[in-house]
């Protein structure tokens, strides 16, 4: 739609004025640095930032129906950029002009509700909402758009050049970073390190395909974040892991989109994550306050953030129910079928603590809730989801333990809607329901595989050997016939199908 058709309210507002508010925000001094450096650490007391806006209070000039129905007609726009995360510029990014946003698809991905029989089964109604359908296939696009549109801002205004972009990754960081890093080539050049082993094969063949220099390292992922730390204080290059702040900012599309997608009415919503790394719930819950506080949405959702017992660093440290006695363990992490999640010391930790404090704060009472799942429970239910119309990954399989496990627990009722995160596409982790569906998932995992869920092929052959076809022997007519009809019976015994009458 061009511009002259938009309402007269609408049109001042549909396309964005860049303004240069932002800044990064230290969670442990508040020291304050300008956003045009490359920052991931506070140079002063070592901690992780998050980007604030200065003008943030400029945004409630515009009153919450105005967003709303702003947001509501960029829909219609025809503008590449502003078709993705950047729909919700002024929360995004509102220093990066159109011409530095890379848009690759991302975004706007669908809500599907659970149907009728799956509803039942959990004993409430719910959502996935499908980030796998994201261009490398998980919701880390958001986070990499966002931290890639910043990147091409700096390289626009000749600030930095000749950039070498790396990140550690449980495989779909690496995948996204190298996606992005590719399309901006030769502007751009990616290294991702990525634990050995310990990625699908799916998850290596992505950074391979983008052309980035992939290296595999011993030890686990919080084994190469280290390395990756090192390489970032030590060398020029870019972190594109969530230690970079922009990654939080585009992962808050996230719940922008959800409130979009539920008509800003965020009354009796439930919004369940897995916690890995901890910058996805982190960005979930800060887009959801950046709203409130702009009045475009007048609640904030119950957050409830789920880890596997094989993980469970975040849950651990909120068991203790005494704010003032809580204290940070990292945790040796065990074997998990949510390997994407599977980090025992969260770079995000810190921005966990303080989002959670004003997250209970603003809604004035405890909205956001942690649960741990177990491994068996994990699989179980992702295997389920998707044999009810789903295509969620494992840690999507973990929401939905994690929202059973929650309605047994109270902390959600009946009365509620939930909304999963199916955090990836489940044939980017489609080696845990191989193994299961084989009964070959390794002792540790500590699963067992359910004759209910599994599912494998049958190979049909005929009885006579004389009648197999291939690709270099061909059968003449009349065998060709019979090995027709003899499949063709075996089949029909199998499901059990009749004759027409
Ligand atoms: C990264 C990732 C997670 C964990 O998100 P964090 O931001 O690290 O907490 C969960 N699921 C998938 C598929 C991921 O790629
Ligand atoms: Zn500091």
């Amino acid at each position: 739609m061009t511009l002259d058709y938009f309402p007269e309210d609408v049109k001042p507002h549909i396309l964005p004025t860049v303004r240069e508010d932002l800044y990064y925000k230290c969670l442990g001094c508040s020291a304050e640095y300008p956003i045009e450096k490359l920052l991931y650490v506070c140079p002063g007391c070592n901690q992780v930032l998050l980007i604030q806006d200065r003008n943030a209070l400029s945004l409630k000039k515009i009153p919450g129906p105005l967003w709303q129905k702003i947001f509501d007609f960029r829909k219609l726009l025809k503008i590449p950029a502003l078709k993705g995360i950047y729909r919700y510029h002024e929360f995004i990014g509102p220093c990066i002009p159109l011409e530095s946003i890379v848009y690759l698809g991302e975004g706007h991905t669908p809500v599907i509700e659970a149907n009728q029989h799956l509803k039942e089964r959990v004993g409430l109604s719910f959502f996935y909402k499908n980030d796998g359908q994201n261009p490398s296939a998980s919701f880390k696009d958001r986070g990499m758009a966002s931290a890639v549109s910043s990147i091409k801002y700096l390289i626009d205004k000749r600030l930095i050049s000749n950039v070498i972009a790396v990140c550690a990754s449980t495989g779909d960081t690496s995948a996204a970073a190298a996606l992005y890093a590719a399309y901006l080539d030769p502007l751009i050049k990616s290294a991702v390190l990525l634990p050995h082993k310990k990625v699908t094969s799916q998850q290596l063949s992505q950074p391979l395909g983008s052309g980035a220099q992939v290296f595999e390292i011993p030890g686990v992922f919080d084994d190469c974040m280290k390395i990756v730390e090192h390489l970032s204080t030590q060398y020029s290059v870019v972190l594109l892991n969530s230690k970079n702040a922009w990654r939080i900012l585009g992962q808050e599309s996230y719940s922008y989109e959800i409130a979009q997608d539920f008509e800003w009415d965020m009354k009796n919503k439930t919004v369940v994550v897995p916690i890995g790394n901890a910058g996805n719930i982190s960005a979930v819950m800060n887009g959801f306050i950046k709203f409130y506080e702009a009045n475009i949405i007048d609640c904030l959702p119950k957050i409830i953030g789920v880890q596997s017992e094989h993980a469970d660093p975040v849950f651990q440290y909120y068991l203790e129910p005494d704010e003032a006695k809580r204290k940070f363990v990292p945790v040796d992490t065990k074997p998990s079928v949510a390997q994407a999640a599977m980090i025992g010391n969260p770079v995000s930790m810190p921005r966990v603590v303080q989002i959670v404090k004003t997250y209970n704060a603003l809604a004035g009472h405890q909205q956001v809730f942690f649960v741990q799942v177990t491994e068996q429970s994990i699989m179980d239910w992702q295997l389920r989801a998707n044999r009810n119309g789903h295509i969620t990954c494992t840690q999507g399989g973990e929401c939905l333990a994690g929202l059973v496990a929650a309605f047994q627990k109270d902390i959600v009722s009946s009365e509620e809607t939930a909304i999963l995160d199916a955090t990836a596409h489940a044939i980017k982790f489609s080696e845990f329901q191989d193994l299961y569906f084989r009964s070959e998932i390794p002792e540790d995992y500590k699963i067992t595989s359910n004759a209910d869920n599994i599912n494998l092929p049958s190979l049909i052959l005929p009885d006579n050997p004389n009648l197999i076809p291939s690709q270099t022997k061909r059968l003449g007519e009349k065998d060709f016939q019979e090995f027709v009809k003899d499949i063709s019976d075996k089949i029909a015994e199998r499901l059990d199908l009749k004759e027409p009458l």
